[in-house]
């Protein structure tokens, strides 16, 4: 099989690459990720009525669930839910979408509290100042249109440890292709090596997934 062009993490249908689609689908037959996300954290409540999805074949993690700083309900709330869906994570063996506004500092405390064994993918990265230390806690980090914009930060996702990124296009306009081009170039790798790091990342890490 030749590598496609993947992406992680998108709110919208892309036909032409192999993508996780963030959000409930449905019967669609579609790879997906589902999870509370920080902002709707009220309550671990809804998380019972995930658990049929979390199970479906076609799930590929568990997110994006984390810590949001400047959204959602209060913070000790947040942890609670986080952690419980860590907890589920653990136990259906999903790897997890990080979603982490304004709340490193906390998300890494829970994570050596926990010592979760499943990947934790730290998506829609963009604060070049702690990406060494996130680093340093074995998540992997997902850029996206950011890298595009933020020649600073550019220049920082050149020195992720290859077998440790992620791209995807969250909510952006920008293509898949667009954000794999940028980074190529700054690398100084070609597409193809990069689409074929990318495709053995993604099957060490989203293991439930199966060609064809
Ligand atoms: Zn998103």
């Amino acid at each position: 099989m030749n590598s496609p062009l993947i992406n992680i993490h998108s709110h919208s249908f892309d036909e032409n690459n192999l993508t996780i689609f963030q959000g409930e689908i449905g019967l669609l037959n579609k790879w997906f990720s589902l999870g509370i996300h920080p902002c709707d954290a009220d309550s671990p409540e809804p998380l019972k009525n995930f658990l049929n999805q979390l199970n479906l074949p076609n799930c590929l993690a568990l997110g994006e669930i984390g810590l949001d700083k400047l959204k959602g309900p209060h913070l000790k709330t947040q942890i609670q839910v986080f952690e419980k869906q860590i907890e589920l994570s653990e136990k259906l063996n999903l790897p997890v979408i990080i979603h982490c506004v304004k709340a490193w500092n906390e998300l890494k405390i829970i994570k050596r509290q926990l010592k979760p064994t499943q990947p934790w993918v730290f998506h829609g990265f963009s604060k070049a100042n702690i990406l060494e230390d996130v680093l340093s806690q074995g998540l992997f980090v997902s850029f996206g249109e950011a890298i595009i914009r933020n020649p600073k930060l550019l220049a920082a996702s050149t020195h992720v440890p290859l077998e440790k990124l992620f791209f995807e296009t969250d909510d952006s306009n920008v293509s898949i292709e667009t954000i794999y081009s940028e980074f190529a170039k700054a690398k100084q790798i070609t597409l193809q090596e990069l689409k074929e790091i990318q495709f053995n990342n993604f099957k060490r890490v989203f293991k439930k997934w199966k060609s064809g």
